[in-house]
Formats: structure tokens, sequence, C-alpha cells
């Protein structure tokens, strides 16, 4: 472990609500060693020569060419990244798996699903749960590319549900195998993937079990047509049938009845890499959409120069930055968590499941975040290209289609959002992260009378950070009571906790943004991250628009009379601007530079 990483004020998983975070103690993009810079060049190079140039063949449901791209890709290293080098991978830490998984999405939804149901859910759960003999026997071959995994957890009956699949593992009489009946559907890979990760329940048993099972049609395996999708056009999707699967014991992963949370941490690890999945191709849209906008002349004028054109590409690059800078700040907290766990004698099996786990929170909030983004961002893409962005001729109309599948998988947005809140809650009780001492103190300051004094706020983003501390306590507010009110229950009431999930989510996101831009700023200079500083005001200046709407619809739901009042007077106050900024002027002075550079040039 790197002094820099002991010497550090780490930061458990959700304490970023109650502890302040130093700038200097967050990585940024910026941050990158020289190898991470290369790894990231070469990844590039890849998607121009590999992805980009044949992006049509990805929307013609060419399902071979996505097969015969991911042994490129193996032969090139990028499927080994994260595999430790024991088992054939290039053992990089979790900065550098995410360097890949972010610039690898740049072209085609189709291929960075099928990258990450391979590298992810696909090979991590042998990584991570499996015996010497089954990570010996499996890893290097799915590190290499050889052969390619998939990721059996989902049902007709079991969607969000997970937990409550009717795939069914019986042990043989002979007690040397399991065999496996069950439909499983949605599953990506299964039309060329050589492994799958199965789970199926073991006689009564209240969890799931995982299995790792090889793909031999003779052994009852069979598979229903591709699913015909919105997008991702070239991702093998299908169901799976197993009748009979034999699997031998020894395939069994982890222990029985451990399969659920197998599934769950697996996906811990998914949510942040879909994140970071989502990041390229925002950033390819932008740039393309500012391509166009620079080119196209409407009324004698290209159309960048028109401001309705300008507040797109502004709000585009603003929200792109954040979700740069939130997703690049959790993964080196998992790597620095990681790091801790080795060195206290943790194997790096067990400290890297810790380690993802400890920023589960982060890893749902990045996860609803930035696929909603990309969402955004390749809707206003289409928007900039005008008709010729409905058209399947130009690659907007497939970046939309390929970016809505990211709300849904990894986790529905509606269940990591409320996964975020419901984790902080149990974290709370469990005393992991203080959160009623902060949330009483909240309570004690409704009652006293607000300072009247006008704070200097002369030194960059003074104001902004004292906004985003109280910002944290509208959080506490909102939820404390809520937690007060409805204890255990909280969970049955869905729309407060989105609610209060939206504002977690606003906070760990603009303060990301913020103090990504303080440490650069503190470095490089203030005139030299200009544009930068104006996309932190701009998104904190959206996120507390959020705070109010959020924070007020749950106010006015849960609580009454006098309580409500100095809740929404809280409210007020914390949300309060002294100096309001000019947002118009924000958004010009974003978009001229992004037009000026001809796309997005900040990462
Ligand atoms: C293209 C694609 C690829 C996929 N790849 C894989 C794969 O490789 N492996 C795999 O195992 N699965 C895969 N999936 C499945 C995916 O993970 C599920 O579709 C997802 O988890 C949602 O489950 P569901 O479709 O059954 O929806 P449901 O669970 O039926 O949800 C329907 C709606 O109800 C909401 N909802 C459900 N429960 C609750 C609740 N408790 N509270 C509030 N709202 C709720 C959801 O948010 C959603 O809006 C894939 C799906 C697709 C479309």
């Amino acid at each position: 472990m790197s002094t820099e990483t002991t010497n550090k004020d780490i930061l458990r998983g959700g304490q970023f609500l109650v502890k302040e975070t130093k700038c200097e103690d967050i990585f940024t993009l910026e941050d990158l060693s020289e190898e991470q810079k290369m790894m990231r060049e070469s990844t590039k190079e890849f998607v121009d020569r590999e992805l980009w140039a044949h992006w049509e063949r990805f929307e013609k449901k060419d399902y071979a060419f996505t097969e015969e791209t991911m042994r490129k890709a193996g032969e090139l290293g990028l499927l080994s990244v994260a595999v430790p080098e024991s088992y054939g991978g290039m053992g990089m830490g979790f900065v550098s798996t995410m360097l890949v998984c972010d610039y690898i999405s740049g072209a085609s939804g189709s291929f960075s699903t099928a990258f990450g149901a391979h590298t992810g859910i696909g090979t991590m759960p042998i990584t991570l749960y499996g015996t010497e003999d089954q990570k010996n026997k499996y890893v290097p071959r799915l590190a290499s590319g050889e052969w390619f995994g998939a990721y059996c957890l989902t049902e007709p009956g079991a969607g969000s549900d997970a937990n409550s699949g009717k795939t069914k593992a019986v042990l043989t009489e002979d007690g040397k195998y399991y065999n496996i009946t069950g439909q499983k559907m949605w599953i990506s890979n299964a039309g060329f993937c050589n492994v799958f990760i199965v789970f199926a329940r073991i006689e009564d048993d209240k969890n799931i079990t995982g299995f790792i099972v090889e793909n031999d049609p003779s052994n009852g395996i069979s598979m229903g047509e591709e699913e015909k999708k919105l997008g991702i056009h070239s991702s093998s999707t299908r169901q799976v049938f197993f009748n009979d699967t034999k699997v031998p014991v020894e395939n069994m992963l982890s222990t029985r009845g451990n399969g659920f949370k197998i599934a769950m941490n697996a996906l811990n690890v998914g949510r942040i890499k879909l994140a970071a999945a989502c990041l390229e191709a925002q950033r390819r849209v932008i740039t393309e959409a500012t391509k166009y906008a620079n080119e196209r002349v409407q009324f004698k004028t290209p159309i960048i120069n028109f401001g309705a054109i300008k507040a797109k590409i502004a709000n585009m690059a603003t929200n792109c930055y954040a979700d740069e800078s939130a997703s690049y700040r959790a993964a080196k907290n998992i790597e620095d968590r990681i790091a801790i766990r080795e060195a206290e004698g943790n194997s790096h099996q067990e400290a890297e499941l810790k380690g993802v786990e400890e920023y589960a929170i982060e890893c749902s909030i990045l996860k609803v975040a930035v696929s909603e983004d990309v969402q955004s961002t390749t809707d206003e893409g289409i928007q900039i290209f005008g008709g010729m962005g409905f058209s399947a001729d130009t690659p907007m109309e497939s970046a939309w289609r390929d970016a809505r599948i990211a709300r849904i998988y990894e986790g529905t947005n509606e269940i990591n959002r409320m996964l975020a809140v419901g984790m902080l809650v149990k974290k709370a009780m469990k005393g992991h992260v203080d959160l009623l001492g902060p949330a009483m103190k909240v309570a004690d300051e409704l009652m006293g009378i607000p300072s009247f004094d006008v704070p200097d706020y002369s030194e960059l983003f003074s104001e902004e950070k004292d906004i985003l501390a109280r910002l944290k306590k509208v959080f506490l507010m909102v939820a404390g009571s809520a937690v007060q009110k409805f204890g255990p229950e909280l969970e049955n009431h869905q729309q407060l906790m989105l609610s209060a999930s939206d504002i977690l989510i606003e906070i760990y996101m603009a303060e990301s943004a913020i103090l990504r831009t303080e440490k650069n700023a503190k470095r490089f200079g203030e005139d030299h991250q200009a544009t930068q500083i104006a996309m932190s005001k701009l998104y904190l200046y959206t996120a507390v628009d959020i705070v109010i709407q959020k924070g007020k619809e749950a106010i006015v739901s849960f609580a009454e009379g006098d309580e409500q009042r100095m809740m929404l007077m809280g409210l007020k106050r914390f949300t309060k601007y002294t100096n309001q900024p000019n947002v118009v002027a924000l958004r010009t002075q974003i978009a001229d530079k992004v037009a000026a550079d001809n796309g997005y040039t900040f990462d």
C-alpha cells in the first residue's frame, strides 16, 4: 500500500454525507498515472479501429461480429485487466479496470454490454468467490477471451426480486452432481458463451446457490431465439433452459445458500462499472453533437450560435463532467479500501469483496445518476441533429436506443434509488455511519435563531461548499425525521425513499464535481479551470433546485402542522444562495469552450 493511501483519511462508504472531504483526498481523472494514460489511449484506439469504424454492423444484429471483436479485445489483454496475475490477468487496480470499462463504451452499447457481462458478472463471481481449482480452471480462459462468460440470475418470475427464482438444483443420489432445472431469461452473451454463472435453489433453502455451469448443449442446455430489443442490437440476449443439467458438486460457487450474496456483490461491482460504461458514450455523443452544431447552418448561422443549442451542449458537458468526477472518486475509494484490507492481511479476494461492498451506496448512486445522464445526453444529441438525429444513418439514433437499457439492468434505477437510502439507514443503525448525531444537530439548529451574518464568500467555491454542507442538512432533516416517524417501516414509504435518494444523489454528484475542480484549480490555476469552475457551479445550481423540489415533496407529504412549517423554513434556509449565479452566462461560457474545442475535452 502506498504511503499516500495510508496517510489519507479515507471515508467509509456513505460517510461523505456527514464528514467533510478535502479536495486533496479525492482522486480525479487528472491524477491518472502514465501507465493508466497509456491504457486509456490504447482502449480508445481499439474503439476507433474496431468499433467506431463499424458501428453500423452492430446495428444490423451481427452477433458474430460482437463475438469476433470480443476475441480481439481478449488478444489485446482488455478482458484481463481486473483479473489477478496469478490467473493470467494483468492484476491492475480498480481505477484501471474502470478506465477500460469507461473508454470501451464509446461506440456501441452492444459491445459494452458484451464486455461488461463477460468481464464483470460473467467472470467476477469466480475470481471473487471461486476455489483455487475453480479459478485455475476457468479464470485464465475467461481472461484471455478463449472462453466467454454469462450470468444467469433473472427468470420469468424473478427479476428485481432476484432471490425468488424457481430454478432447482437437486443433488444426485451418488452425491457427485447437482441436476439443475429451470428457465433463465434476458441472459447477455448467452449466444456465444462457454460458461454460465447460474443461480438455483437447493431444496427449500431460503437463499439461492451459485454454480459454474459449462455450456454444453448435450447436457440439457438449450436456448431461446435472440430477443428482439429496442437497442443494443448485437448484444446476444437469450433465454436459457436447463433441463436436468448435470453439474459436478465441485462447481458450486462458495457455499450452499450464499448465491444471493454472490449475486448482489457481483452487482455492486457491476453497478459502478456500468456507470463507467456510460461515460465515454456521453463524451462521444457530446463531441458528435458539437461537431454537427458547428457545421450545420440555419438562418445563415451555424446552429451552435443559438442560445437554445448552447444550453443543451452546456448541460450535456456539465452532467458528463460531474459523472466522471464522481465515478473516479468512488473507484479510487474502492481501490484504497482494497489496499487497506490487503495490508491488514486479507487475501486479495476478500479485500476486493469487502472493498466494493463498503461503497455499495456510492455504486448505486452512480448507477442511477450516470445511466440517467447518458439517456438525457443522447436524447439532446438527437435534438441537436434535428431530423438527421431521427435517422438510423447517424449514430445518435442508435446511441439513444442503446442508452435506454442502462436504467433497467444491474438492478433497475427504482431499486437502486431505494437501495442507496436503505443501505445508508442500515449503516447508521449498525453504527458504521453516524447519521443520528448530525441529524439531531440539524433538528436543534431548526429550533434556533438563524444567523444573519453575511459570510465571506470571496474564496473559490466557498459559497458552493457552504451550500453543499447545507444540502446535507436537508437530507439529514428529511431522512432523519422520516426514520424517526416510520422506523423500519420506512422502506414501505417508497415515494419518500425516492425523494430522499434524489437528494442524496445530487449531493454526491455535485460535491464530486466541485472537489475535483477545486483540486485542479489549486494545482493548475483558476484560469486553467475556468470552464470546469463554471460547470461545477452550474451543476450545483441544478442540484439545489432538485433538492428544493424533492425536499418539499417529502416534507409536505409526511410532516404536518408546526413540524411541516419548521421543516419548510429549514429547507428554504438550507438551500439559500447569497449570490445567485448567472446561469445563462455559465452555460454560454461552457458551450463556447466546447464549441471552440469541437467536442468534450475535459477528461
Ligand atoms: C437487454 C437485457 C440484458 C440483461 N442481461 C441480463 C443478464 O445477463 N443476466 C441476468 O441475470 N439478467 C439480465 N437482465 C435482466 C435484468 O437484470 C432485469 O430485467 C432487471 O433486473 C429487472 O427485472 P424485470 O425485467 O423482471 O423487471 P421487474 O422486476 O418486473 O420490474 C418492473 C418494474 O417494477 C419496478 N419494481 C420491481 N420491484 C419493485 C419494488 N420492490 N419496488 C419498486 N419498484 C419495483 C421496477 O423498477 C421496474 O420499473 C437483462 C435485461 C435486459 C433487458
